[in-house]
């Protein structure tokens, strides 16, 4: 097990940001923490880091308790906080030394890392100099020094532009094929693009903890199609595993089928031999979007 989090729960003053919070993660897993903003997140990030204490419950990170060795469990994990609050004025080496030399880490691992996460080529500039998605790099490359076993990543993402976007993605993904990764976000996209298992949170609780393929596995399609004419309710329930037929506007229907085939082509077939066109077919899978919307709406 490489996270163990039982009962924590966290109170700012008055205001109660984790309540009762469990969760257990094992070694190599890539788990997404979805929230919306001030569900308590980044709280629950520093109290795993040993960043931050808990007012109650119990944290075990790589086999040590948070509170009593939280220098072991710093030395276990790479942390990537929020905002990668970095020097600016630091040329990257720099940055990455001073970081090194926190842990006794040697020059020959700063160049190994360096390369790991794509920043050779930017490598002699300082800081200020890079791009959202090059920091961000620099983030990723001073949590990973150290070589942790987990790495725990505060909203990575947050803030680039598409094609950084989808560079971090990857370049996390591949992190994470040796790791143990738990990264916060409030995109449900995101989890779909990298993650294993989705924790989701909101108003300091637990509402959801499920691995993506039981999401996708017991997720029902949805069609979107519009024809060229108008067609009868009733033709609609002829077409093979049809389970539910809505009218959204004029010729323009959402069906839902009981069925993982793709139902495209039968419905593009089905238009065909009763002399109607599709103008529009649209295969939705929803799933974990919806799950998110009723959960923390
Ligand atoms: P998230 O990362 O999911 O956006 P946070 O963990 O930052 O959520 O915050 C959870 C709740 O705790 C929010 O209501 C936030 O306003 C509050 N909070 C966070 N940090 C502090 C702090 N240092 N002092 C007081 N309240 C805080
Ligand atoms: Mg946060």
């Amino acid at each position: 097990m490489s996270i163990l989090v039982k009962n924590v729960s966290k109170f700012y003053g008055k205001q109660k940001a984790l309540n009762k919070v469990s969760f257990k993660i094992s070694g190599g897993e890539i788990v997404g923490f979805l929230g919306p903003n001030g569900a308590g997140k980044s709280t629950m990030m520093k109290i795993l880091t040993s960043y931050l204490n808990a007012n109650e419950g119990t944290v075990i990170v790589n086999g040590f308790d948070v509170l009593t060795h939280d220098l072991d469990v710093k030395k276990s994990v790479g942390y990537l906080p929020e905002h990668n609050p970095l020097y600016l004025d630091l040329y990257i080496k720099e940055y990455l030394n001073f970081h090194a030399d926190i842990h006794h880490i040697s020059n020959e691992r700063i160049n190994e890392v360096i390369g790991l996460v794509g920043l050779s080529p930017e490598k002699g500039k300082k800081i200020s100099q890079l791009s959202k998605g090059y920091r961000q790099r620099v983030g990723l490359a001073a949590a990973l020094l150290h070589n942790p076993e987990v790495l725990i990543l505060d909203e990575p993402t947050t803030g680039l532009d598409p094609n950084q976007l989808a560079e971090i993605r990857s370049l996390i993904k591949e992190i994470g094929k040796t790791k143990t990764v738990l990264l916060s976000t409030h995109i449900m996209q995101e989890v779909e693009a990298m993650c294993d298992r989705v924790i989701i949170i909101n108003k300091g609780k637990i509402v959801a903890d499920k691995k993506l393929s039981d999401l996708l596995e017991n997720q029902e399609q949805i069609i979107e199609v519009e024809f060229d004419l108008r067609v009868e309710k009733e033709l609609l329930k002829t077409i093979p595993n049809i389970e539910s037929i809505n009218n959204i506007f004029d010729n323009t229907w959402a069906l839902s089928f009981d069925t993982k085939k793709d139902m495209r082509p039968v419905i593009f077939d089905f238009a065909k031999s009763n002399g109607l066109r599709t103008l529009l077919l649209h295969q939705k899978t929803n799933s974990l979007e919806s799950l998110f919307q009723n959960l923390t709406s």
